[in-house]
């Protein structure tokens, strides 16, 4: 295999790969990097994210860049301050044994005038995003005659995100003879018409397939409906003890608010969104990378520039609405050789936006059943035996203590003390998941398709935030879904409430509605003497079960416990150490602000 001093780089060069734990080339920096210093003809490059693409186009830059003269040299372009930000900030490492190398990231949400002055020193290489960019052009600031390198990061980003006038301006300040290298994970159309309008005979490369999801994620997707959609992800959290994952979300305010709610239920979350500061944004993307925060929520913009290469999931909350955005997305995951996991949280509606992604990433979905309570208990108390396990123990401290410790635990066998150790951390998480319902859809689940895998699971709907109504009038009472909407809209129970599945049988039926109007229901009916077809109807509160299944009613007392499923206040996922979760992870660098004493959520849990 080909070292980097293979490839023709400097020995500056390689001592800073070195201190950067580089051994050898990446695949597209094999192909890009004596390209780049061999030729100047136009580089076309597909790559997908992580695969080392900044260092594939800065390092023959960097080889090649006249240190004596501060004129502009190279300018790369990117979708996002945080990608700027982060590309600068690697060539600075690149180049840090390479004397008089300058470079300067300019983006919007920064002070300009700053970066006029620093401009003004001299600077080679310069990376932008395309306003800001535009705005120092705009003000004779930056002057790009004199660029030899025009690097388009991330293309197929810019376009989506609306920049192509900005591109058009910016290539056309630019002198003719300038080598072009472009760099995009998918070649839409757009794309290929910036290649095709401002490139010369390109050459092209290949890292992994054209417009494929890397081969080290698996992708995995979740059908339930709209209303279990936040719960099915807390339990993607809690049956993953040490996760370590972006959720994406598709706009800001979706994304404050699954975050608000994933700290407020005691989950080691924050958000990333535009509408943060930058002191904001990069205070959470630092806490992110020293593990401190183990959950980013994010909206595909932000998390673009964030450069973490271990995180166990990409969570997609919604699918994007731009498929592309979802191989970006899933690229989160997977990076530098490890393996990772991406999932799809979808209602049964959304489920054909599957099959157009599963085309772009060459792979197929995997259904998966929304774990169950028991899964999750099961993977938490074996977390909580390995963390019993690995634990140090600190001798000399516990030393003094122990002689008490022993006098008061004597009597108990080796098994009984095991179990009452973990039972003090894992009861909390057996009563949260006691009877936890199932979130699957249960349509989905009754006709997986041939695609699925694991066993059908959960044939009852289920729906937590619904309550089941009995009526005791049917189809012989020439009842249909319809008439029973409209039956139950007459008795203004509330505004928009909410109505969910809908059985009619022949003599009486079911319906589901919002179980925060269990009372108001069964009394507006009543005080309504609701009838039909010269019948009068009788309203009460059932079990959840369907047809088929022993029924009990609950005798119309309109009280919510009696509805025979299980009542909970189960909003806050459960304390305790034994989670792991939202605790300091054993491998983080900082304090977790979450297991800390100081941090006032600990106590808050249920
Ligand atoms: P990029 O695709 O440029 O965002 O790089 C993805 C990650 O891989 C970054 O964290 C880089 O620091 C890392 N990386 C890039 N090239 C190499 C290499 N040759 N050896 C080890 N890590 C690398």
């Amino acid at each position: 295999m080909s070292t980097f001093k293979d490839l023709g780089l400097n020995k500056n060069i390689i001592k800073a790969l070195t201190e950067l734990g580089y051994e050898n080339p990446t695949e597209i920096q094999l192909k890009a990097i004596p390209q780049v210093l061999n030729s100047t003809q136009d580089l076309k490059a597909f790559a997908q994210t992580g695969t080392g693409k900044t260092a594939a186009f800065s390092l023959p830059i960097l080889e090649q860049i006249d240190a004596e003269n501060g004129d502009v040299q190279a300018i790369i372009l990117s979708p996002t301050r945080e990608l700027a930000i982060q590309i600068a900030k690697n060539i600075e490492e690149f180049s840090k044994f390479s004397d008089g190398i300058r470079c300067l990231a300019v983006y919007g949400g920064s002070s300009i005038e700053d970066q006029i002055r620093k401009l003004k020193r001299g600077v080679q290489i310069i990376v932008g995003t395309p306003g800001r960019t535009v705005d120092l052009i705009n003000r004779k600031a930056l002057k790009l005659s004199t660029v030899r390198w025009l690097i388009l990061d991330e293309a197929d980003e810019m376009l989506n995100m609306g920049f192509k006038d900005e591109l058009d301006k910016i290539l056309a300040v630019t002198p003719k003879e300038k080598q072009t290298l472009l760099f995009s994970a998918t070649f839409p159309q757009e794309v290929e018409s910036i290649a095709k309008n401002y490139m010369y005979k390109p050459v092209e490369i290949t890292s992994g397939e054209k417009n494929k999801g890397s081969d080290q994620v698996s992708h995995q997707y979740y059908v339930v409906s709209e209303r279990n959609r936040y719960a099915a992800l807390k339990r993607i959290a809690d049956v993953n003890p040490d996760i370590y994952s972006i959720i994406f979300c598709r706009t800001r305010r979706e994304t404050q608010e699954i975050a608000d709610k994933l700290i407020a239920d005691g989950y080691n979350a924050d958000s990333l969104h535009g509408d943060l500061s930058q002191g904001q944004r990069d205070a959470v993307m630092g806490k992110f990378r020293d593990k401190v925060i183990q959950i980013l929520v994010a909206t595909d913009v932000a998390a673009r520039g964030l450069d973490v290469n271990d995180l166990t999931h990409v969570i997609n909350h919604k699918l994007p609405d731009q498929i592309e955005s979802y191989t970006h997305r899933s690229g989160r995951t997977g990076r530098a050789g490890k393996i990772g996991i991406s999932i799809a949280i979808v209602t049964s509606r959304e489920k054909g936006k599957l099959f157009p992604i599963e085309r772009l990433i060459g792979k197929k979905f995997v259904s998966t059943p929304v774990p169950t309570g028991k899964e999750i208990c099961q993977n938490q108390l074996l977390k909580l035996i390995d963390k019993v396990h690995d634990i140090k123990i600190n001798e000399t401290e516990i030393a003094e203590f122990l002689p008490s410790i022993y006098e008061k635990l004597e009597g108990l066998e080796r098994d009984e003390l095991i179990k009452r150790f973990v039972s003090i951390e894992f009861n909390t998480f057996l009563t949260y998941y006691e009877n936890a319902p199932d979130l699957n859809d249960s349509e989905h689940m009754k006709g997986r398709d041939s695609r699925d895998s694991g066993d059908s699971k959960g044939k009852s709907r289920n729906d937590e935030n619904m309550s089941r109504f009995f009526i005791n009038i049917g189809r012989k009472d020439k009842l249909n879904p319809a008439r029973l909407i409209g039956l139950i809209n007459e008795q203004n129970i509330s505004k928009n409430i909410e109505i969910g599945q809908i059985e009619i049988l022949d003599t009486f039926s079911f319906f589901e509605l919002d179980k925060n109007f269990e009372k108001e229901t069964v009394t507006a009916f009543e005080k309504n003497d609701a009838s039909f077809e010269g019948r009068n109807v009788n309203v009460e509160i059932t079990t959840k079960q369907r047809t088929g299944q022993s029924r009990s009613r609950n005798g119309g007392s309109g009280s919510s416990n009696g509805s025979g499923d299980r009542k909970r206040s189960r909003d806050k996922k459960p304390a305790g150490d034994f989670a792991g979760f939202g605790r300091k992870r054993s491998d983080s660098k900082s304090k977790s602000a979450f297991g800390s004493d100081k941090n006032p959520k600990r106590k808050r849990r249920a």
